[in-house]
């Protein structure tokens, strides 16, 4: 039987002859920083703790990677990437391909998000780490072009009590700013008829030219989220996002069925073999793993392929910092061909220059690489440690 790492990997865009000539990764060091939560956005949300890595090889060379972290998981999901780096330090050369065969035997087959998060977190350093080698963005590495400029939406999400005035300011002011595709979650703290309402006011806020996308934060009953489908057809929602739980993959198909919205799945799922079955299912038309929780941009490139081949696109979830995992979330959508738009935090822009440098640029319609090697992302570990001080912890990966 072929394993893994000797197959050919399905993404036919992916020049891996590109790596054939960079030096072995042997990795030293591991690093991981938790963030302290934040109030973002003028107050309307809080900016969560991010987890974000160094990897540091032998030669000196150190690569970026983040892993996306639900709460009260973040430590846990730091000690697995302290874990899995102990093991990666033991190959002779850590290409993304030999760490993913690892990563995969020692998963054996129980792989979780919190397991795929940090898998995706030391995958994305040592894409950082090799395309730095290589002298060029990731993007370039991965077959794409970093002058692509890349489509962008922003996502209105509140842990706050919002009323559907305040919503539709918000989204007002977003608009305002120059973003030209909004977010909203109108089933948070509302019913469905009132979510409807919501819908129906926030269009009126930003009228008919923006797009605007629906996110249903995965109900448990899927008569209603059909309820809500059905009622806001008329104020022309671009998508219609997780009606029900990623897993629930048979009523995600019925619910594409029945509604011409296009249906978003898949931001709290991870693997391939789950993807292969919505996929199959015909279970939605645009898939949003997290770039941060998928398992690694391998995982993210390979389905980009499937999906490709069935019409379907992707737009990586990120609800993550807007620095590391938003670098890697647009090299990845500039090397794929079939991204839709790529998902942006405001709230979280602000807090992020406090330690980096993020190596692109956001106008509001489109985000724009900077051109920078790898990931083009730079850290000033020093302001983050401030921002981290509850939790960070430096090891070795040997002795
Ligand atoms: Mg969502």
């Amino acid at each position: 039987m072929q394993r893994l790492a000797d197959r050919p990997l399905a993404p036919s865009s992916l020049n891996r002859q590109a790596l054939s000539g960079v030096a072995d990764v042997v990795l030293a060091q591991i690093e991981t920083w938790i963030t302290a939560p934040a109030k973002g956005g003028g107050g309307w949300s809080e900016v969560k703790p991010c987890l974000l890595l160094r990897v540091i090889t032998q030669s000196g060379t150190e690569g970026w990677g983040e892993a996306f972290v639900l709460p009260c998981r973040e430590k846990a999901v730091a000690e697995i990437i302290h874990a899995l780096g102990q093991a990666t330090a033991s190959l002779q050369s850590a290409s993304p391909w030999a760490f993913r065969a690892m990563a995969l035997e020692i998963a054996s087959k129980h792989r979780g998000l919190d397991f795929s998060a940090a898998t995706s977190a030391l995958e994305m350093a040592l894409w950082d780490i090799h395309a730095k080698l290589a002298e060029k963005p990731l993007c370039d590495l991965l077959g794409g072009d970093h002058r692509t400029p890349l489509p962008i939406y922003a996502n209105i999400w509140s842990d706050t009590q919002w009323d559907v005035g305040s919503l539709a300011i918000r989204a007002f002011d977003l608009v305002t700013q120059g973003y030209t595709a909004v977010k909203i979650h109108p089933m948070l703290n509302h019913s469905a008829p009132q979510a409807v309402d919501v819908v129906r006011h926030v269009r009126d806020a930003i009228g008919d030219e923006m797009h605007l996308m629906v996110d249903m934060d995965s109900q448990d009953d899927p008569e209603l989220s059909l309820f809500v489908a059905e009622r806001i057809e008329e104020y022309r929602p671009y998508w219609f996002e997780e009606p029900v739980d990623g897993q629930d993959i048979a009523a995600l198909s019925r619910l594409r069925k029945t509604t011409r919205i296009r249906i978003v799945t898949g931001e709290k799922n991870c693997g391939l073999p789950h993807f292969r079955s919505v996929l199959a299912a015909d279970g939605a038309d645009i898939l949003n793993p997290d770039i941060a929780g998928m398992g690694g941009i391998l995982d993210m490139l390979e389905l980009a392929e499937m999906a490709h081949r069935q019409d379907v696109r992707i737009s990586p979830h990120c609800w993550n910092s807007m620095t590391v995992a938003a670098a890697a979330m647009l090299h990845v959508c500039a090397a794929i061909p079939n991204a839709e738009m790529a998902e942006i935090y405001p709230e979280y822009i602000e807090p992020g220059t406090g330690y980096a440098t993020t190596g692109f640029r956001v106008d509001g319609t489109h985000a724009h690489l900077s051109g920078r090697p790898g990931l083009g992302v730079e850290i000033d570990t020093g302001a983050l440690r401030k921002l981290s001080e509850h939790f960070q912890s430096s090891r070795p990966t040997a002795g």
